[in-house]
């Protein structure tokens, strides 16, 4: 199994020479097994995704996928009316995502592809596009993927995916907030994964005043993975302001706790 990450930026899309090394594109992580591909999340590093997805000529290839959604906040989604291959009719998408607050998946994204917002509708996809709605706690299979989802807390609702195939696991775990204790639903959901992708939004000091704002510190991520026995964690959404040296430093700072312990980076790739 592959894991490669597209967007790694959390709440909005950056640029500049601070942020280069970790990239500025917003959740977008892609799991490869058995020739196969699943997508986490449609944030900005989608169209990045897609744009590789071409042929020698340059032209848009039809793919056949599955893009689990965790939520639709704006970061997690923007990148869906720029992903090309959608756009192909040969192109198969499986999207899957909850109903919150009376909106299904499907409306949400249509939501965002709406005049005078968006000049096409989601009409415009011409990809054989089906819809799921997400079942916690009931796994299903796509291809050779099995996956679970589980609801945790942040603002309007959030799932977190386990991702397993080829006897591997990914877990992605954006978007939650402790909250002070750690969250048993996201300890057993990672337990013995071979990787763990968990929101590190926020070093101690910055969480003193953004509580109820949905999101984790570094330090819960790291306590996260110790409870569920996952060697290898990726601190994931950093903050927007978080630029290239001070992420080092939260990098090395998680890393003397937990061994595995990395700061995700677009273009990075782990092979569990
Ligand atoms: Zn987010
Ligand atoms: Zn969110």
């Amino acid at each position: 199994m592959e894991v490669r990450f597209w967007g790694v930026r959390g709440s909005i899309a950056v640029s500049g020479a601070a942020y280069a090394r970790a990239g500025g594109n917003t959740s977008c992580v892609e799991v490869r097994a058995g020739g196969e591909r699943l997508i986490l999340d449609g944030g900005t590093g989608l169209r990045a995704l897609g744009d590789t997805l071409v042929d020698k000529e340059g032209r848009t290839q039809a793919i056949r996928t599955t893009l689990l959604f965790s939520h639709v906040h704006w970061d997690h989604i923007q990148g869906v009316p720029f992903f090309g291959p959608a756009f192909h009719p040969g192109s198969e998408l499986l999207l899957v995502g909850a109903t919150r607050d009376g909106v299904d998946l499907r409306g949400a994204l249509a939501r965002q592809m709406r005049a005078p917002n968006f000049p096409v509708d989601l009409d415009a996809l011409r990809a054989r596009v089906t819809y799921r709605a997400a079942a916690t706690g009931e796994p299903f299979e796509v291809g050779p993927f099995r996956v679970t989802a589980t609801d945790l807390s942040h603002p309007n609702g959030v799932l977190a995916w386990r991702v397993e195939a080829e006897g591997r696991a990914v877990v992605y775990a954006t978007d939650t907030e402790h909250g002070g204790a750690i969250d048993p639903r996201l300890v057993a959901l990672a337990r013995g994964a071979d990787l763990l992708v968990h929101d590190a939004q926020y070093t101690d000091e910055e969480y003193a005043t953004r509580r109820g704002w949905g999101h984790s510190t570094w330090r819960e991520a790291v306590e996260v993975a110790r409870r569920a026995e996952v060697a290898r964690l990726a601190l994931f959404h950093h903050d927007p302001r978080r630029d290239d040296d001070t992420l080092a430093i939260v990098e090395d700072r998680a890393r003397a706790c937990l061994p595995g312990a990395f700061a995700a980076r677009e273009g990075q790739a782990a092979l569990l």
